[in-house]
């Protein structure tokens, strides 16, 4: 049993009462977890104000320095992190050791160099002035991540926040705390100052809630549901503080009969499945032109008839668990749902028989519905499980508006060889990203967030380095 413990001020910090930390692989407790409330919140803050003059006096060139070095240390320690994600969130090893711990270490070693790099705007009026833009650090930042992508999301808002001379309080999710806790460890190792990085484990109407409605607290950097975040909003928005919201997605999947089958085949399940479907850019909405509609629902139902579920210590495993046995019981109601409203399964829908201790893991089969109005409740609204639903569309505009009719706008994928269809799909979509014949290609520079009810903000590159500092202006007449 592992103790996970709050970091404040550069020290370990127990908490009179704890969460169980459930492994959702076999249904068994692995770590108790700090329950934290106003008291943690408040000295966690605290340490995060007294540290960041200091910290941010450093040069740029010795901030990105300790980036380097925590990527190192990361890196070193890659195979343990590893599994204790996959431990943590139930996801295939492979999945954590291919994506989540190696996007973790990149994250820390782009906002290193990315912040060395950085030139913010001069703007030169004729012979009579010059302006020149300074980024100067916002304090102490609230950091709030969801479940399923624990360290890659942790490091994606600390690096920046930190490379910018910012100090942080960051606050996980209760659901998997561990490799919060790692990289707690990590700060200390490579002697981050005091204070600089904090973590404050706990429940997020408890923690979360004493975070960001704390008046030192002078930007929120919140990844999570939608209701979750207008709930930030609120807290914040009155007393003006910057935040940053990266909220839920329904993601379509488009593919005309003009694309290469296979390929976009192959897409819509990665799009589909990856992680159990519980990515927020996870293509769940799969939209396809009617005439080979059926031969796509056919390739994908054989692609996952494939798929290896189950152990998610087993390297050769594809499909891991849900989790929490809660999340997995909101997946079902939506199939049922889906039923409801006439749909029907194509493949999947119901819990696979495993051996041994996973009888007792939140696994769900990955479940296709086809038959289903693309309004309907299941269609639209957020799953974040293994559930695709499918349906025809018959001519670009029909594509477009099925595309825009949820109220979410995160990502999209689009099929087709069509090079000006393309352009002007993406063009078309009102959605933060839009990719062509791929998914989840990354790039660390390029804006990432979304539009309507998917957040406010973006992140990323140049967008990451502005988010996390003010801009102020200097103008000097000649
Ligand atoms: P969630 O909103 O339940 O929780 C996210 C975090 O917020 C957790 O740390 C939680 O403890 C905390 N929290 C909960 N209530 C709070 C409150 N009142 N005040 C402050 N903090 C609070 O989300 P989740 O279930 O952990 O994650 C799944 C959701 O995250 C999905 O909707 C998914 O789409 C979204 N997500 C979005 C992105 C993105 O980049 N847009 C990335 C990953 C996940």
């Amino acid at each position: 049993m592992r103790e996970i413990r709050n970091f404040i001020a550069g020290e370990w910090k127990s908490t009179a009462s704890s969460i169980d930390d459930v492994s959702p692989a076999t249904g068994e407790v692995v770590a108790w977890v700090p329950r934290s409330g106003q008291a943690e919140v408040d000295a966690a803050v605290a340490a995060a104000r007294e540290a960041q003059p200091g910290w941010s006096r450093l040069s740029t060139q010795e901030r990105s320095r300790y980036l380097l070095r925590i990527a190192e240390r990361l890196e070193a320690r890659a195979e343990e992190l590893t599994n204790l994600e996959s431990l943590d969130t139930g996801k295939p090893v492979a999945l954590a050791a291919s994506m989540d711990i190696p996007r973790a270490i990149a994250n820390f070693r782009f906002f290193a160099n990315a912040v060395l790099h950085d030139s913010p705007g001069c703007h030169p009026v004729d012979q009579s002035a010059i302006n020149y833009t300074l980024r100067k650090p916002v304090g102490v930042c609230a950091l709030i991540t969801p479940w399923n992508l624990p360290l890659y999301l942790l490091s994606w808002k600390a690096a920046p926040a930190l490379a910018m001379g910012n100090t942080v309080v960051c606050k996980p999710s209760e659901l998997t705390p561990l490799t919060a806790h790692a990289l707690a460890d990590i700060v200390r190792d490579v002697g981050l100052p005091p204070g600089v990085f904090n973590v404050v484990h706990g429940y997020g109407a408890e923690a979360g809630d004493a975070l960001v409605r704390h008046r030192d607290v002078k930007l929120v950097s919140f990844t999570g549901g939608t209701q979750t975040g207008a709930k930030v909003a609120e807290a914040t928005a009155a007393s003006f503080r910057k935040t940053s919201l990266e909220l839920g997605g329904k993601n379509p999947t488009i593919v005309f009969a003009d694309a290469d089958r296979a390929k976009a085949i192959e897409g819509a399940v990665r799009a589909g499945f990856t992680n159990q479907g519980q990515i927020c850019l996870c293509g769940s909405r799969v939209l396809v032109e009617q005439s080979i509609h059926d031969e796509v629902v056919e390739g994908m139902t054989r692609r996952l008839a494939k798929m290896r579920i189950g152990d998610p210590k087993d390297p050769s495993t594809q499909l891991g668990a849900l989790v929490s046995a809660a999340h997995r019981e909101k997946v079902e109601g939506y199939i049922k749902l889906a039923l409801e409203e006439g749909g029907k399964i194509a493949h999947g829908g119901g819990r696979p028989r495993l051996p041994g201790p996973l009888a007792n893991g939140f696994f769900l089969e990955p479940t296709i519905i086809t038959g289903l109005s693309s309004k309907a409740r299941a269609a639209t609204e957020e799953i974040f499980g293994p559930v695709v639903t499918v349906h025809p569309f018959d001519d670009d505009a029909r594509a477009i508006s099925m595309a825009n009719e949820v109220r979410y706008g995160l990502a999209a994928s689009v099929w087709t060889r069509d090079l000006s269809r393309a352009h002007r799909v993406a063009a078309a979509i009102d959605s933060g990203m839009v990719w062509v014949n791929t998914w989840m290609m990354r790039d660390l520079r390029v804006p990432f967030g979304g539009m309507k009810d998917s957040g406010l903000g973006r992140e990323g590159g140049v967008y990451s380095l502005e988010t996390f500092s003010e801009a102020r202006n200097v103008c000097v007449a000649l």
